[in-house]
This record gives C-alpha cells, sequence and structure tokens, in this order.
C-alpha cells in the first residue's frame, strides 16, 4: 500500500481512538480532574504515535516518503550539532587565530567538516536500513518500539497513565501491516 492510503487509514484510527477516549472520560463525571488531564494528554500522544506506527515501518524502503523524512531529519541534526561543536571547538581557532580574515576562513573549515560528518551519518543510515518488508515490517518490532516508547515516556512524565500511550504505537504499527497484507 502507497504512503497516502496508509496515511488515511492512520488518520481515521488515530482520531477514532482519540474521541473514544474523550467520549469515555465525559461520560464518566466521577474521574478526578487530574485523572481527566491526564487521560487528556493520553488521548492527544496515543493518537499521534499511532500515526507515527501506521507510517514508520516504510522507514525501510528507500523511495518511500518516511524513509525520506528520517534522512532529512537526519541531515539537519548531524548538520547543526556538528557545526554547533566544531564552531565551539578550540582546534579549528587556535589553527586559523593568527590568520587574515580567520573568521571567514573558520566558518569555511566548519562548514566543510559538518557536511562530512552529514554525509557519513546519512552513509552509515542508507546502510543500516534493513531490506523492504524484512525485520521493520514485524510485529515484534512494532511491540519492541512500543515498549521503549513506554519506557521513554515514563521516564519523562513519570505517570503510568500517560506512558501507556507509548503502546498505541503499537496498534498504528499493526494496522500499518495488516494494510499491506503481511498479518
Ligand atoms: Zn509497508
Amino acid at each position: 500500500m502507497d504512503f497516502k492510503n496508509h496515511l488515511k487509514f492512520g488518520i481515521f484510527l488515530a482520531l477514532f481512538s482519540f474521541f473514544t477516549i474523550n467520549f469515555s472520560y465525559i461520560l464518566c463525571s466521577n474521574f478526578s480532574l487530574n485523572f481527566q488531564q491526564n487521560l487528556f494528554i493520553f488521548s492527544i500522544l496515543s493518537s499521534l504515535l499511532i500515526l507515527v506506527g501506521a507510517l514508520s515501518p516504510d522507514i525501510d524502503s528507500h523511495s518511500a516518503i518516511p524513509h525520506k523524512f528520517v534522512k532529512n531529519l537526519i541531515a539537519i541534526f548531524v548538520f547543526s550539532i556538528s557545526f554547533y561543536f566544531l564552531w565551539n571547538q578550540e582546534i579549528f581557532h587556535n589553527i586559523v587565530q593568527n590568520l587574515e580574515y580567520f573568521i571567514f576562513i573558520k566558518f569555511i573549515l566548519t562548514i566543510i567538516f559538518s557536511l562530512l560528518l552529514m554525509i557519513i551519518a546519512l552513509l552509515t543510515f542508507k546502510i543500516l536500513t534493513p531490506k523492504h518488508r524484512g525485520i521493520m515490517h514485524s510485529p515484534i518490532f512494532g511491540f519492541t518500539i512500543a515498549l521503549l516508547l513506554f519506557f521513554i515516556i515514563y521516564g519523562i512524565t513519570k505517570n503510568f497513565e500517560i506512558s501507556l500511550s507509548g503502546i498505541f504505537f503499537f496498534a498504528g504499527f499493526l494496522l500499518h501491516l495488516l494494510c499491506d497484507g503481511i498479518l
């Protein structure tokens, strides 16, 4: 199935889950305000993660939009982090500080090395991308990521109810596999 249809199905399940969760607590008026607030955050996060889960398996397809999206994200992330650290590096500063136009030379050097690191990161991503509809299209892989998300969200929010939204990634992931006819 192509990206457009995965997106349509993903949005449908995400909205369905968002409204179901919120209707359930509107009906149960005896929930505490704090619990209702947590449930609202939970409904937003779980809907988002359903959508991410429904799109992410195709990261393994070099021609697919999710793969290109992650590639661009890696490029921007690695380039900016490298630029930031290299610009503040003493080594570059010490090498060129006695030269004329040293700021300009330092700038060019920083750009060149940041681009080099970016290319290395992109090549690594290309090599590490598993074959299409291989491991990244297996339920075990989706479940492992969902479990990881659960622990990461728990680590950040320290809230059990909100962190359960991590598991919803798996629902979106399974939806993708169903749409691809793998399950
Ligand atoms: Zn797929």
